[in-house]
């Protein structure tokens, strides 16, 4: 437990989570924290993390529900604000190209708005990858592991069924969300 809350203290989006930094935090709840970009691409730079120390996003091997999450919460913000959905580039800086190795999803908004610089640190390509780029190589790697066949699908089976459960968790997790950031927009 120790080395771990060493860790936390170490890391400086587990320090914003924990509130532990003066970012002013936008939306918080039992998984996931948003804060602002310090040096937003465009009028809304949102950043969303998940509260348990992630390193990045390629560390979401048989977790891929997590990116899913992290777009929800994001959009369900961005929504709030009225802003246009069709103009938010999402994604995540890939391995060994990210800053801070805590795993963050950037919710950028206008994305027809940010300067040639911003276009090139979040352009899609090798070094910012969207949601459905990541999710789709996170499944690729969960697919691929070169077990036994017979192993292979039991090991199918089991994940179908952790699968499931996992989706009616997070299916109940995304309706929390959705109802915590309708109160915010109330009080
Ligand atoms: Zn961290
Ligand atoms: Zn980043």
């Amino acid at each position: 437990m120790q080395s771990q809350s060493s860790r936390r203290l170490a890391c400086i989006f587990c320090r914003i989570a924990d509130g532990l930094e003066r970012n002013p935090i936008l939306y918080r709840d039992d998984t996931y924290t948003v804060f602002r970009d310090r040096r937003p691409a465009s009028t809304n730079h949102l950043l969303v993390i998940t509260n348990e120390h992630v390193r990045d996003v390629t560390c979401l091997r048989g977790r891929a529900e997590v990116v899913d999450g992290l777009v929800h919460v994001a959009t369900t913000l961005l929504q709030k604000e009225d802003a246009d959905l069709g103009d938010v580039r999402f994604g995540f800086h890939w391995p060994p190209f990210h800053l801070v190795s805590h795993l963050h999803l950037h919710a950028i908004h206008p994305a027809s708005q940010m300067a040639w610089t911003s276009r090139l640190i979040f352009r899609p390509g090798l070094w910012f990858a969207s949601p459905e780029t990541a999710k789709a190589w996170l499944r690729k790697q969960d697919g691929g592991d070169g077990a036994a066949p017979g192993r292979q699908q039991q090991q199918q089976q089991q994940q179908q069924h952790d699968q499931r459960q996992e989706r009616r968790d997070s299916d109940d997790q995304l309706e929390g969300v959705t109802r915590r950031v309708a109160q915010l927009s109330t009080n």
